[in-house]
């Protein structure tokens, strides 16, 4: 306790300018000053998020939010997989790109703004579809894509090298989102058995998204990597959030891990 009140004197003094000797303050204690200062926050929680690799897969409308936060909070390393270019359709809800980078590859837009946000933060752009060789040295994995087919892909890898993923999907003013400890806590598979049938689930392109469905969506997934990196109380675990943003409502859908499962059981 002593340990903290000495360490939160440390960031009155950073903050707060006095008449006699001006300090330099320590741009590190400024930059994370606000979440530092948070009861269930640490230095020893600050210093192991700047140790921390993270790979971000789709840098569209969920992985505008999460990278971002992400690149605020102080995560070391930020590995940005998309193998798309910018489109003038995606600006709407897309907030790591502007309408000069139409045309550009994503990843490379996304890098570009994360590195102003955040120079202390090693931003690797993958203009690449997501494959497993990028797990290696992952601390954790969010799945920012947009497709069933990469999502189970996806689930599957994370499972068998039990790198931890945060799994969500956005379409219209809808979403879910599930943090998943490979080993500890049910998979996405184990939640969706069943991959959806090609053309059964709506994409964004037919049912159309709202951009600050996108965002929520997209910050409860930052909130969640947050959570398991700076081992915070209170991540998903053996469940899904669904969010229902038209009627205001989240629910906690419970789930099991499945003996049986494909991807992460031990049958
Ligand atoms: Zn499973």
């Amino acid at each position: 306790m002593s340990e903290r009140r000495a360490f939160l004197k440390s960031l009155v003094a950073a903050a707060v300018p006095r008449n006699e000797e001006p300090a330099e303050p320590d741009p590190w204690l400024e930059r994370y000053s606000r979440q530092l200062v948070l009861p269930q926050w640490s230095e020893a929680a600050q210093r192991a998020l700047g140790e921390a690799s993270v790979l971000v897969v789709g840098a569209g409308a969920l992985g505008s939010p999460v990278a971002t936060y992400l690149a605020g909070a102080g995560v070391g390393r930020l590995g940005i997989a998309d193998d798309g270019d910018v489109e003038l359709s995606n600006l709407h809800r897309q907030h790591l790109h502007f309408t000069p980078d139409v045309g550009v590859p994503k990843a490379h837009s996304a890098a570009a703004k994360l590195s102003f946000l955040n120079p202390d933060v090693v931003v690797e752009p993958y203009q690449a579809r997501f494959n497993a060789a990028m797990l290696e040295g992952q601390d954790l994995v969010v799945d920012c894509t947009d497709s069933f087919a990469a999502r189970y892909a996806i689930n599957a890898a994370c499972c068998a090298a039990g790198a931890p993923l945060v799994e969500a999907g956005v379409v219209g003013t809808s979403g879910l989102v599930m943090s998943i400890r490979p080993g500890a806590t049910a998979c996405y598979r184990c939640a969706f058995p069943q991959e959806p049938p090609a053309g059964a689930a709506p994409t964004c392109a037919q049912a159309g998204v709202l951009g600050p469905a996108a965002g929520v969506i997209g910050s409860l997934q930052a909130l969640e990597a947050l959570k398991l990196l700076a081992g915070l109380p209170g991540a998903l675990a053996d469940e899904f959030l669904q969010v229902d943003l038209a009627a205001g409502e989240f629910v906690h859908v419970k789930v099991r891990r499945r003996q049986d499962c494909p991807d992460c059981g031990s049958a």
